[in-house]
């Protein structure tokens, strides 16, 4: 393919097009809109609509929507086609700045946790001109937000913009304290999207992948991971042909695919795209996912972004990649090489360091799900408990800081201006410890909790909201010095003392470290309600208050959202095991214990002694009678009253009926191990994992 570079963002109303394209007045009053989020001037809405329309219908474009992320977590849109009509039965096509700025989707089917009655259904979604917008199946793509009648969120795009305001706003003013002049810092983002393919007829047999994302049963394959033999491997040529038709799509859509590879589990994949701020990089890591499952259907697959469609095979996630950067494209966390960015490094190391230890809980909050519950604590993926990794050269270096010590060679030296050197630090020494939630990485932190299915703005408003306010306390102290460079060392000395505790360089998933963290006073949510109850602590609604991101019935909306759909998860869950066993497995095994016996049986009568097949057909029948029974106790579990709060009933989803469901996948899974395989209901982990 020697067109890339046509081809990529063809589909795109970016810079280049709006620069070819808009009146240069325009042009600079939008431009002023995206990079400083300035108000957009009304009078620019029409002239770039009716531009935006000339340009889509040029592409051939018949319709447009506004393309928003409602709390469901998937994307949505209300197509209207571009057509207006000339009263001589003719139409043009027409699109005004109307359209273009705001649309009115009736808000009432999509979950709002309390914040819309019914009286007032009308929501608004409102033009965001920060993130481009695109062609998509014929249609124009309209990036935008999502609000109520009153104007509270009811999308997860809204609150990610409040975010990066925030953190902008207090970052400005700690660079001002170098001599900085910067109008804007950006959170940017790089999030490595997992997956895996299977072939599509298996998927299409089993009905748990279809309607709950994952296997509900299914015994190991005789081979699993233990080879290490996918990681990184060669890709099969079904595989690669998949990846190249993925890229191009992409391309095309202006998101900087870059690199595609195996992953550690069989027929799992990686797509890590370059980074972008963070409400350009959320808007396409959603159009990833959706151009995912598309382009594996035209090769025969089907993509699974569950975090954990298999049961003791790795799971799938989302790396955050996460950086600040100004508006001169400075990245705020490389270390630099100077000594005076090195002390501004180290304040803007120490300000995320202070906002994870004292913003776990929301970390925890934002990756929880019923699905990344299966991951997180599993031997492949992070525990539910968040620490920070930080590489022996920077942890050497805080060591230092913190106990006033005299450097080694390597470490740091302080000079007399107050000013700190950091050693070099080569990206490869820092990325060494896979098993760390939150790592530094070079130049900037991955934070690998997330699952693959999230949408990842929760995550990073979490994220730039923390990071806000420990800006802001810093600011508050250091605008009032009168020794800048003294008062600046002190600052970072005292806090990172005060936030040691969550700097952790061991391995995460050993059993120890779940004593230590403990000792440390490391919070440990391992289940979904477990940490959605802390999302209304008092500290994290002052927190969202302060700077603007969410209200506190924001925040209670959300909660009750997430615990609502948490408990629906399992319950779906609950009732798709219950109808694959009850309709498909369970009749299996009758019939073939049936088959079985006759068999026995009539060797017996023929003088045949088969007393190893007996055993067998006692066995399975012995088996199956476990599996109807369990059933028949998931089912009276499922009838039993739901609790009126959400808190509860999700707590009770995860301590009833999760062990409920896990009483009938045992017998489940051994009966597969021993029925015939030509009469199993389902296909099989060998059939899907190795038959790529
Ligand atoms: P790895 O060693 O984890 O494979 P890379 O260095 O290639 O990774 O980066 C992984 C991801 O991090 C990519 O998506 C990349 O674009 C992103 N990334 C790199 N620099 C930054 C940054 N400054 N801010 C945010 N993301 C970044
Ligand atoms: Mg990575």
């Amino acid at each position: 393919m020697n067109h890339v570079p046509e081809l990529f963002g063809s589909m795109v109303f970016n810079d280049k097009v709006m620069k070819a394209r808009l009146p240069k007045e325009v042009y600079r009053s939008l431009k002023n809109t995206i990079q400083r989020g300035a108000p957009l001037d009304p009078s620019v809405a029409d002239v770039v609509a009716a531009c935006m329309k000339d340009w889509a219908v040029s592409k051939g474009a018949t319709h447009f929507t506004h393309w928003f992320q409602p709390m469901t977590g998937i994307t949505a849109e209300k197509h209207d086609s571009f057509i207006n009509p000339c009263g001589d039965g003719s139409v043009i096509m027409d699109f005004s700045g109307k359209e273009l700025v705001k649309g009115e989707p009736d808000a009432s089917s999509f979950p709002s946790g309390g914040l819309r009655a019914t009286f007032e259904a009308r929501g608004y979604t409102a033009w965001d001109p920060t993130s481009y917008a695109f062609i998509k199946d014929d249609t124009l793509c309209i990036p935008t937000a999502f609000c109520s009648y009153n104007g509270q969120v009811l999308d997860k795009k809204t609150p990610l913009l409040r975010s990066m305001d925030a953190i902008s706003k207090q970052a400005v003013r700690v660079l001002a304290l170098f001599g900085k002049n910067v109008q804007r810092v950006n959170a940017t983002i790089g999030p490595e999207q997992e997956y895996f393919l299977i072939n599509k007829e298996d998927y299409a047999r089993r009905p748990d992948l279809i309607l709950t994302g994952r296997t509900l049963v299914g015994a190991p394959a005789p081979k699993g991971q233990e080879l290490e033999d996918h990681y990184f491997g060669s890709l099969r040529p079904r595989v690669k042909a998949f990846m190249a038709d993925l890229d191009e799509e992409l391309w095309k859509l202006g998101i900087l695919a870059k690199t595609e590879h195996n992953e550690v589990a069989p027929c799992q994949h990686e797509m890590a795209p370059i980074f972008a701020t963070a409400n350009i990089s959320t808007d396409a890591n959603q159009l990833t996912m959706e151009v995912m499952k598309k382009v594996a259907d035209r090769h025969g697959f089907a993509c699974l972004l569950h975090e954990k469609p298999f049961e003791g095979v790795n799971g799938s996630g989302k790396h955050n990649n996460w950086s600040l950067s100004t508006d001169g494209g400075e990245n705020l966390l490389d270390p630099g090489t100077t000594p005076a960015e090195n002390t501004q490094f180290l304040l803007f190391l120490t300000a995320v360091i202070k906002a994870v230890d004292d913003y776990q809980d929301l970390l925890r909050i934002s990756v929880a799900s019923a699905g990344n519950d299966h991951r997180l604590g599993a031997n492949e993926a992070p525990p539910a408990i968040v620490s920070m990794y930080v590489g022996d050269e920077l942890q050497a270096v805080i060591e230092c800081l913190v106990e006033g010590k005299p450097c080694q060679p390597n470490a740091p030296t302080v000079l007399d201006t107050g000013a700190v050197v950091l050693p070099n630090l080569p990206k490869d020494t820092s990325d060494r410890n896979r098993t760390s939630p939150f790592a530094f990485t070079g130049n900037k932190f991955e934070f690998r909790m997330p699952g693959s299915s999230f949408n990842i703005a929760c995550t990073n408003v979490m994220l730039n909201t923390a990071v806000a306010e420990s800006l802001r306390q810093f600011a508050d102290v250091l605008e009032q010095a009168d020794d800048l460079p003294r008062a600046l060392l002190e600052l970072v000395r005292s806090e990172l003392t005060a936030h040691q505790r969550i700097l952790f360089n061991g391995n995460g998933y050993s059993q120890e470290w779940e004593a230590e963290a403990a000792r440390r006073g490391l919070s440990n949510f391992r289940t979904t309600p477990e940490a959605l109850v802390h999302y209304t602590d008092s500290k994290n609604v002052e927190l969202f208050a302060r700077h603007g991101v969410y209200t506190q019935d924001e925040i209670q909306s959300r909660q009750d959202i997430l615990l609502d759909e948490y408990a629906k998860a399992i319950r779906i869950e609950a009732l798709t095991l219950l109808d694959l066993v009850r309709c498909r497995i369970s009749p299996a095994c009758v019939n073939y214990a049936t088959g079985l016996a006759q068999g026995v049986s009539t060797k017996k009568q023929l003088g045949i002694e088969v007393p190893q097949e007996e055993t067998l057909a006692r066995h399975i029948s012995s088996l199956t009678g476990q599996l109807i029974q369990a059933a028949d106790q998931l089912e009276g579990r499922l009838a039993d009253p739901v609790a009126e709060d959400a808190s509860v009933a999700a707590s009770w989803c995860a301590q009833t009926l999760i062990p409920a469901m896990d009483e009938v996948r045992t017998p489940a899974d051994r009966l597969e191990q021993l029925v015939d395989r030509f009469v199993w209901p389902l296909p099989t982990y060998s059939d899907m994992l190795f038959y790529v």
